[in-house]
Formats: structure tokens, sequence, C-alpha cells
């Protein structure tokens, strides 16, 4: 069992934590760590809506905005009654590194709002998308700092957000502010699988160095946007998942789960166990010491934490969600040779091709989904190459490869800067 951490629920300072060991590996110059620990700017705002009832409620809303050293924030507006300011900001950072780590030139921004959006009427939520837009477009803009969707947050809520941001603005066509858009308003193919995607790229190209054989058991944790798509691409490829869990439940069987049809048990039924090829009943949090090859992140931070390390037997983890494994976690499996597929790595696909939808609308030319794959594939293959070369030049594990490259980058650029 490992020493419990400082910070165990405290994604930022997790984050701080992260980039320090990094940048005593690399020698960084204590001052660019002074300037990178801490965001650029971090607005909080209160956003009054009138609910259906006729009453007025304010809910309070972020936005963080790291390093635009390399381009413009960019990064995703997450609706969630934990929203804190220091996970905006600690996402933020990640955001920074993660557009870094795939080398494209957008920096590091990210937004939340505190609210259960399965409380609200579809109408209210539209005033709450607003309102978020409303308060905060000045700070927004294609080359200022460009929002996406997040958990909870979807094209619906991107497209109320971009006429919003349009009618405040007085200019009609101003798509590339905003990405995950719906495909009417200038959205790009393959946006709303490409986190999923691009993890599939990444994981293909790392399996066997990874020494990852035919017939390898998978586990899934979390079955939302990333996850449910992540496991779909996986089936289809032949992959064999064992396990899928979700916020109540989770789904087993040794012989494989079909997922096309566990989703639409899902759909239809709202849980994982009740799905009739699952073998057992165990809860979701079992899904931790499963022994499978692959264990996949998929549902929120701290997923795995000193509390519950020890349980994990799997020897490879994919972290599709942003930071579900925390510092001291990840130091205890890295030294039990416990493999890590890094999230700023594995996930980055959808800020990927929110870029290339923002390259789009900047050129009012649209490509074919199988153009886009192209891009994505090509640009997501080498990022995990080149991470794993740094991992192997430095000796150290995959998580500090994509930090080191992407903490590289950013130096880079503010040097270039004269900051
Ligand atoms: P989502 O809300 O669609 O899915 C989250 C899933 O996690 C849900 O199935 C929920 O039931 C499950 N979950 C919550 N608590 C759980 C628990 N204790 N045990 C098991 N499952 C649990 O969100 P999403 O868009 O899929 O995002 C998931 C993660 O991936 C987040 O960290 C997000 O930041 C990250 N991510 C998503 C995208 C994207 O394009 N969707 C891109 C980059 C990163």
């Amino acid at each position: 069992m490992p020493e419990k951490s400082l910070f165990p629920n405290n994604p930022y300072l997790n984050a701080v934590e992260t980039l320090k060991h990094v940048s005593s590996i690399i020698g960084l110059d204590s001052n660019y760590l002074e300037l990178l620990q801490t965001p650029q700017k971090v607005i909080q705002v209160g956003i009054p809506v009138r609910m259906d009832n006729g009453q007025i409620r304010v809910f309070t809303g972020f936005r963080s905005q790291h390093n635009n050293a390399r381009g413009p924030y960019k990064g995703g507006i997450r609706f969630h009654p934990q929203v804190t300011e220091d996970e905006v900001k600690a996402l933020s950072m990640w955001m920074t590194w993660k557009c870094a780590v795939v080398n494209i030139p957008l920096g590091g921004g990210k937004g939340g709002v505190i609210v259960d959006p399965n409380q609200l009427s579809e109408s209210e939520l539209e005033r709450l998308a607003r309102g978020y837009i409303q308060a905060l477009h000045k700070d927004l803009g294609p080359n200022v700092d460009i929002p996406a969707p997040d958990v909870y947050t979807n094209a619906k809520i991107m497209g109320w957000m971009l006429d919003e941001y349009e009618k405040l603005n007085g200019d009609q066509y101003n798509r590339g502010v905003i990405t995950g858009k719906p495909l009417s308003l200038g959205g790009s193919l393959g946006r709303d699988t490409a986190t999923a995607d691009g993890a599939y790229y990444v994981f293909t190209t790392l399996a066997d160095k990874l020494n990852l054989r035919p017939g390898a058991t998978i586990a899934v944790q979390g079955f939302g946007n990333a996850g449910s798509i992540f496991a779909k691409i996986l089936f289809e490829k032949g992959y064999k998942i064992v396990a899928v869990s979700d916020s109540k439940s989770m789904a087993f069987s040794a012989r494989g789960l079909n997922i096309p049809a566990l989703l639409e048990h899902k759909r239809q039924f709202g849980r994982l166990d009740t799905f009739k090829e699952s073998e057992d009943a165990l809860k979701n949090s079992d899904i931790f010491s499963l022994k499978v090859d692959v264990l996949v992140l998929a549902a929120l931070e701290n997923a795995i934490t000193h509390a519950n390390v020890d349980n994990i037997q799997a020897e490879i983890l994919l972290e599709l969600a942003n930071g579900p494994i925390s510092p001291d976690a990840d130091f205890y499996l890295y030294k039990k040779g416990v493999k890590i597929i890094p999230d700023i790595l594995a996930n980055a696909g959808g800020v990927v091709v929110s870029y290339l939808e923002q390259v789009q609308n900047a050129s009012n030319y649209y490509w074919s989904k199988a153009e886009v794959d192209q891009k994505l594939s090509q640009i997501m293959r080498e990022a995990a190459e080149n991470c794993w070369r740094v991992a192997e030049t430095y000796t150290v594990g995959l998580r500090y490869g994509a930090y080191i490259t992407a903490l590289e980058r950013v130096v880079q650029a503010m040097q270039d800067r004269g900051w």
C-alpha cells in the first residue's frame, strides 16, 4: 500500500505535483515552473437563470485559461454538481499538455458550471447554456479561447452557445469559437467518436510495444460517451471485453460481452447488471480488482487512489478519463510495473478533431469522414510513437514521456515569445 497523497481529492494540487516531478526530471528553469503552475486567468461568474416556475436561480460557472503560448486556450465546458474551481484549473492545465502532446497549435483552457443537468428541463438547460456565454463571451473567441463539450454537455448545447455568441458579437458567422457543434452549424464529421477513435489509434500503435496479445481481456470503467464508444470499437475489432461498469452497476462475462447489445440494454433499462449475458452480481467498484490485461478508465477523476490501488490486477491501464489515477497511486503502479497509457495522450482525439473542426470552419471547406479519420490517425499515431521514444530516452514511464514532450514544447513557445 503506498503512502497517502497529501491531496487525495484535489485534482489541481495533483496536477501541480506531477508538473513539479516532470520539471525536476528535465531540469526545468524554476521561472517556467512558476509560470506554469498557475493558470493565466481564472474567471468565476454567477449565471442567473429563470426557472420554469418563475423563480431565479444563480448557478456558479468558471472558465480557467491556463496557458496560450502555443495558441488560443482550448477546452470543454463541464456541467456537473461536483465542479469546483480547482477541478477546472486542473483540467485547463491538462489541456495545455494535451494539445502540446499531439502538437496542435492550441493552448489550455476549461470551463464548468456547478449544476446537475438532470434536474433541469430542456428550456432551463438552454437558458443556462446561453447565460454561460452571456457572462463570458468577452473572454472567448476563435483566436482567444474556444470551448467544446465535456461531461454532461453535448453538440446541442454547443449549438445554443454558438448562437448566443454570434448574436452578442453582432457577426453571424464566427463558427470557430466553439467546437463539437452540430454538423448543420459547422461541426466536423467524426467529432462524436473522436476521443474513442483517437484512443484506439494510440492503443494499437502501442499494443506491440506493450506485449498485448490477440485475445487480450479488457474491462471498461465508465460507459458514457467516451467509454461506450471505445468499448464498441474494441468489440468490433474483435477484442474481448469481459466487464463494463457505470455509476450504478456492472456487467461481467468471462466469455466476453456483446457491447452493442449491452448499449441497447442500458438505453432501455438504465443499468448494466441486469444484462442477460452478465454472469455475476458484482458491484461497480469490483471492476478494479478484476484480473484483466487492460483496464480502461473512462469515468471521472481519482477513480484509483491509495485507497484502492492495491486491488489493481490489470497489466495495462488506459486513461480515457482525465486524471483518473492520483499521483500517489500512479507512482505505486509504476513501481509495480503496471503500464499506463496516460490521459493527455490517450484521450487527445477529441481535441484533435476539435482542431480539425476549427480548420474547416476557418477555410469554410468541409472534409469527408475518411479525410478526418486519416488526419486523426496520423496525428495520434505520431504522438504515441513520439511519447514512447521520449519515455525510453529518459527511462521513465509513458506518462512522463508524454509530459516531457508537452512541457518541452510549451516552454519552447514561451521562450520564443520572450516570456
Ligand atoms: P459521460 O458523462 O458521458 O460518462 C461518464 C461515465 O462514467 C458514465 O457512464 C457514468 O455512469 C460513469 N461513472 C461515473 N461514476 C462512476 C463510477 N464510480 N464507477 C463507474 N462508472 C462511473 O462522460 P464522458 O464524456 O464519457 O467523459 C468521461 C471522461 O472522459 C471524463 O473524464 C472526461 O473529461 C473524459 N474525456 C471525454 C471526452 C469526450 O469526448 N467525451 C474527451 C476527452 C476526455
